[in-house]
C-alpha cells in the first residue's frame, strides 16, 4: 500500500457561488490560460487566498475541482492510481489525477513542492501540446480532454535550494502571482466570512498589517488573512480584541516567547 492521498472533488452544479474577492487582473488572466488550455502556477505566502480564487473560478467555469493537498510522501501511484486486491480479484482504482482527467476537471495540487521530484514528473505530459497522462502499471495512455486544467500552488517563501521546483516544471506554467490583499480589500473578506462589523475588521486588519511589516526580522511568515478571519471570528464570538489577535494571529505564528510578547505590545498600540 502506498501512502494516503488526500483529496476531494468539488462538484459544480450544487454548489453556491464561492464569495471571492478580486483584487487584480487574475480572474481575466485565468480565463484566459483556461480557453488556451495552459497549466497555471498560483504563486503566494499560505493563507492569501489561493485556494479560494480556485473554488470560484471553477465554479465561475463550471468545472469540477479535484484538490490534492501534496506531501512528500505522495507518489506517482498515489496520483494516478493503482491496483488494489478486492477479495480474490484486484481491481484498478483511478487515482485523483486520473479521475480529474477523465472528468475534463481542473486538477489542483496544493503545494506541489512538498511531493517528490520523480512524483512531480508524472504531470510533465499533461502540461504541454501532448496533453496526455500515462498509466505505466496499466499500460495505458490518456487523453486529456479541452476543459482538463492542470493548476499548481507554490509559495515562494519557503523555499530552499533543496526543496524548489526544477526549471524543467516551473517553466511549463503561467504564474498568476498573490499576496495578502490590500487592506480596504482584505477588511471587506474578513468583514463578510466573519459576519463583524467593518470597523473591528478594519482594526484586525491594520495589526495584521503592521506584523506583515515584520516578516523576516524573526518572523517567517506574514499572518494570513485566514488567521486574521479567525481571530474577527472569535470576536463575534465574545472574545476581547486582544485575546482574539494573541489567539489567533500571535500564537499559531511564533513560538518565540519574546516575539509573541513585542507582537502583542505593538498590537495594544493599534487597538
Ligand atoms: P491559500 O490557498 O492561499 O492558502 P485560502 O484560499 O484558503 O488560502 O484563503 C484563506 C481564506 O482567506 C479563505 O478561506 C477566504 O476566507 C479568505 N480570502 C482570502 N482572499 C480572499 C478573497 N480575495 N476573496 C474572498 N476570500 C478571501
Amino acid at each position: 500500500m502506498g501512502a494516503v492521498v488526500e483529496w476531494k472533488i468539488g462538484d459544480v452544479w450544487t454548489q453556491k457561488e464561492p464569495f471571492y474577492l478580486p483584487v487584480g487582473e487574475e480572474i481575466q488572466l485565468f480565463e484566459a490560460a483556461a480557453a488556451g488550455r495552459l497549466p497555471v502556477m498560483l504563486k503566494g505566502p499560505t493563507g492569501c487566498g489561493k485556494t479560494r480564487f480556485l473554488e470560484y473560478m471553477a465554479y465561475r467555469l463550471r468545472r469540477p475541482l479535484v484538490t490534492v493537498a501534496c506531501h512528500e510522501d505522495l507518489t506517482t501511484a498515489d496520483l494516478v492510481g493503482r491496483y488494489l486486491l478486492k477479495g480474490e480479484e484486484t481491481v484498478w482504482v483511478d487515482g485523483p489525477l486520473t479521475t480529474a482527467v477523465k472528468r475534463g476537471a481542473i486538477c489542483y495540487l496544493d503545494e506541489v513542492v512538498e511531493a517528490r521530484k520523480d512524483t512531480i514528473v508524472v504531470i510533465h505530459p499533461l502540461t504541454d501540446d501532448r496533453r496526455f497522462l500515462p498509466l505505466e502499471k496499466k499500460g495505458e495512455v490518456i487523453k486529456a480532454p479541452d476543459t482538463f486544467m492542470l493548476v499548481i500552488s507554490y509559495n515562494p517563501g519557503y523555499q530552499t535550494i533543496l526543496k524548489d521546483l526544477k526549471q524543467s516544471t516551473k517553466q511549463r506554467f503561467v504564474a498568476l502571482e498573490f499576496d495578502f490583499p490590500p487592506a480596504d480589500y482584505e477588511t471587506e473578506i474578513v468583514r463578510r466570512e466573519a459576519g463583524i462589523n467593518s470597523d473591528v475588521a478594519a482594526k484586525l486588519v491594520k495589526v495584521a498589517g503592521k506584523m506583515r511589516t515584520l516578516k523576516n526580522r524573526g518572523l517567517e511568515e506574514g499572518v494570513s488573512t485566514r488567521l486574521v478571519i479567525y481571530a474577527a471570528t472569535l470576536v463575534k464570538h465574545g472574545i476581547e480584541m486582544l485575546e482574539a489577535i494573541k489567539t489567533a494571529m500571535i500564537k499559531p505564528i511564533t513560538d518565540d516567547q519574546v516575539i509573541q510578547k513585542s507582537l502583542e505590545e505593538i498590537a495594544a498600540t493599534l487597538l
